[in-house]
C-alpha cells in the first residue's frame, strides 16, 4: 500500500501538528440542506488516509459527522494501525455554546459522540454567538474564551485555538487570556492570500490553518465568475508539469511553503492519497511569484446570513433584503440530520 510522510509543525505549547489534514465537512446543498449521501464514502476515505499516514483528522459539531469519525478512530487504533497518540484530532465548539460552561459541555459532547477520552485541539468555530434559534447572544468571545481554558484545564483537550478570527479579535484575545490560542483556522487559497493575518499569526506563533484550501479551483466550488487559476489554468498547469505534480499538489505545496497548514477534504481515494504527496518537491522563486498574482481577496466562504451579528469576522456586502440563517446551521437535535445533538 502507499504511504506518505507529513511532517508536523510545533504549536506554541510545544505540542505537534501534522501539517496537512483530513478535512470532513460534508456541505450543504444549493437549498443550504446539510449533505449525508457521501458520509460512507467520506468514512472509506478517512480509513483509508489513516492506512497510508494520515494523522489529522479536522471535524466540528456543525458537520454532524464526529459518530462516524469517532467510529473510524477507534477502530484504526484497534487494528493496530496507529495509537491514539499519534493522532490529532481537532473539533470545533458551535455558535449556540458560547457561555464559558457550555464549551465545556459541547467538548464533553463532541468526545462522547466520538467516543474519545480527549481532543487534541478545540477551536471556536466562530467569533459571533448565535443561539440556535437564531438570537445575537452577543457574549464576548473573551469570555467563551474562559471556558477553552476550563476545557484545557480539565484534560479534555491537549489545545485550543479559534477558526475565522481578524487580527484585531485576536489582539484582543491575545490581551485578555492566560492560555493563547495554538492556531487560527481560517479560509486561504490561491485568491484569498490573507497575507496580513498570516504576518500577524506568525509573529504570534499562532500556527495558521488553512479551509478551503482549493477555494473555487475545484469544478464543484465553481461559480460564474469565479476568479482564476481554475484547475485548466495554463500558469498552474506548466508548473504542475513542471515538477511532475498536480495542480491541486502544487496549490498544497504553495501553502506549505507559506508555513500553512492544510486540511484538504475529499471522499475520492485516489485524491486522499494525491492530496498528502506533496513534500517530495520544491517550488522555485519564479513558481512562487507566478502563484502570489493570484491573490486578488477574493473570498469562497462567505455567510452573508451572519453579516449583521456581532463580531461578525469578513467585510459586509450590500444586500437587496436581510437573509434567513438557513435552518442547518440553527437547531439540529434530533433533527432528519443523523439524529445526532
Ligand atoms: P476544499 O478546498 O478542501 O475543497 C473540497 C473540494 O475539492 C471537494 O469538492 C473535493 O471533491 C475537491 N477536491 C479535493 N481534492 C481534490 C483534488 N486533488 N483534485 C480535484 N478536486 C479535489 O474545501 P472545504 O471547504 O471542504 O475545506 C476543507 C476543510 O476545512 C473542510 O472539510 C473542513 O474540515 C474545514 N472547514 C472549516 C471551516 C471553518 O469555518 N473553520 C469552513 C470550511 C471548511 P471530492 O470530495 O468529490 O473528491
Amino acid at each position: 500500500m502507499a504511504k506518505v510522510e507529513i511532517p508536523n509543525v510545533k504549536l506554541n505549547n510545544g505540542r505537534d501538528m501534522p501539517a496537512l489534514g483530513y478535512g470532513t465537512w460534508m456541505g450543504v446543498n444549493s437549498q443550504f440542506v446539510f449533505e449525508t449521501t457521501e458520509i460512507p464514502k467520506m468514512e472509506d476515505c478517512l480509513s483509508y488516509a489513516i492506512d497510508i499516514g494520515y494523522r489529522h483528522v479536522d471535524t466540528a459539531h456543525l458537520y454532524r459527522v464526529e459518530p462516524e469519525i469517532g467510529a473510524v478512530i477507534n477502530k484504526k487504533i484497534k487494528e493496530g494501525v496507529c495509537s491514539r497518540e499519534d493522532l490529532f484530532v481537532t473539533t470545533k465548539v458551535w455558535q449556540d455554546h458560547h457561555r464559558p460552561e457550555a464549551v465545556v459541555e459541547s467538548c464533553r459532547a463532541s468526545l462522547r459522540r466520538m467516543n474519545l477520552d480527549y481532543v487534541d485541539q478545540l477551536l471556536m468555530h466562530w467569533p459571533m454567538s448565535i443561539s440556535d434559534e437564531g438570537v445575537d447572544e452577543k457574549i464576548d468571545y473573551v469570555e467563551t474564551w474562559r471556558g477553552f481554558e476550563k476545557v484545557l484545564e480539565k484534560g479534555l483537550a491537549k489545545s485550543i485555538g479559534v477558526s475565522n478570527f481578524t487580527v484585531d479579535q485576536l489582539k484582543r484575545l491575545l490581551a485578555n487570556c492566560k492560555t493563547p490560542p495554538a492556531t487560527n483556522q481560517v479560509e486561504i487559497n490561491l485568491t484569498l492570500g490573507q497575507k496580513e493575518l498570516v504576518d500577524f499569526c506568525q509573529s504570534q506563533k499562532i500556527v495558521v490553518v488553512a479551509y478551503s484550501p482549493f477555494g473555487r479551483m475545484v469544478p464543484s466550488r465553481e461559480t460564474p465568475n469565479s476568479p482564476e487559476p481554475k484547475l485548466n489554468n495554463p500558469t498552474m498547469v506548466a508548473i504542475a508539469k513542471k515538477h511532475g505534480k498536480t495542480v491541486t499538489q502544487v496549490t498544497l505545496r504553495y501553502l506549505y511553503q507559506r508555513g500553512i497548514v492544510t486540511i484538504p477534504k475529499t471522499v475520492t481515494k485516489s485524491r486522499v492519497l494525491e492530496n498528502a504527496s506533496i513534500f517530495d518537491f520544491t517550488l522555485d522563486k519564479e513558481d512562487v511569484a507566478a502563484i502570489a498574482k493570484f491573490d486578488i481577496g477574493s473570498r469562497t466562504v462567505r455567510p452573508i446570513f451572519w453579516q449583521d451579528f456581532t463580531n461578525y469576522p469578513f467585510d459586509k456586502v450590500p444586500l437587496e433584503k436581510n437573509m434567513e440563517i438557513p435552518p442547518a446551521f440553527l437547531k439540529w437535535k434530533n433533527g432528519k440530520n443523523l439524529n445526532i445533538d
